[in-house]
């Protein structure tokens, strides 16, 4: 401080002086007749040749930028492996079946480990799914529930083959054959019949698996930007009727796993048609 304010006498003295001279710069006192010279005097401001020596503070001291002690940006991650499972084996969590990709031997086809619901799951029809869908199902409407409040509801879970010629000819009645097959597949083309297909509905909103309803409520809007990080994916997005052979369906989610739905999330791309690169699939 001492030093400090040396300095700052120092340069009040310097500057006291230079004013002085200014002033004194204008010689003798003015005689009669002599211009006016007040308009051109120097004033105080306009004397900026004065320098004072910045005054060391701690305010000055350069601080290292948060930049310089990052740590350096890790590695990119590996690309994603599109063969590292099976999309023909209908066991396998990457498996398609769609109106052109059928499951193999379907009307004998039923899934290894197929297991009940967790007691606490809201499961009206009493339907089961495979052990890992099912854990991954248990995870996300817990997470669901904590983070919006609303309780979902396991609406239709593993389908046999019989019973999906049921609801198919249920359908078929109902909307004739062309409606039908816009929204119920044909026997032994049912993702349902995998164990890894889950039409979820909520206790609250009063939405049906019919129409857009359940797209615009609480559920429906956090299962579109949640399900992806427990490895289900909106199977029937909107728009894509031409690819998948499906309308929108907003409550009909299939489990593939995370690493395959985060990265289709990351890509955004919508369909596992798309993705793998197979053929669009909108009629059998
Ligand atoms: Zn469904």
């Amino acid at each position: 401080m001492a030093a400090g304010a040396t300095l700052l006498v120092a340069a009040v003295v310097a500057t006291g002086t230079l004013l002085a001279a200014g002033v004194w710069g204008f010689g003798a006192a003015p005689g009669p007749g002599a211009a006016p010279v007040s308009n051109t005097r120097p004033t105080a401001s306009s004397t900026p040749s004065v320098s004072v020596p910045a005054i060391p503070s701690p305010e000055f001291t350069p601080v290292p930028t948060p930049s310089a002690t990052e740590p350096p940006p890790a590695p990119a991650p590996p690309a994603f492996d599109r063969a590292a499972l099976s999309i023909d084996d209908p066991t396998s969590p990457w498996f398609v079946v769609n109106k052109l990709r059928p499951i193999p031997d379907g009307a004998n086809y039923s899934p290894p480990d197929l297991v009940d619901l967790p007691a606490g799951m809201p499961n009206p029809n009493g339907y089961q799914m495979r052990a890992d869908a099912t854990a991954a199902l248990d995870a996300m409407f817990q997470a669901g529930l904590a983070e919006t409040g609303v309780q979902m509801v396991a609406q239709s879970g593993y389908r046999d083959y019989s019973v999906q010629v049921r609801a198919y000819d249920y359908y078929v009645n109902a909307l004739g054959a062309d409606g039908a097959d816009l929204t119920s597949a044909r026997p032994g083309y049912s993702e349902h019949q995998t164990g890894m297909a889950m039409d979820i509905l909520d206790t609250v909103s009063g939405c049906s698996t019919d129409g857009r309803c359940f797209a615009d409520t609480t559920a429906g809007q956090w299962l579109a930007g949640n399900a992806y990080s427990f490895g289900w994916v909106l199977r029937y997005p909107d728009g894509k009727t031409d690819v998948t052979g499906y309308e929108f369906e907003p409550w009909h989610y299939r489990w593939v796993g995370v690493p395959l739905a985060t990265e289709m999330h990351a890509t955004g791309i919508a369909t596992l048609e798309e993705f793998f690169g197979l053929p669009a699939a909108p009629t059998y």
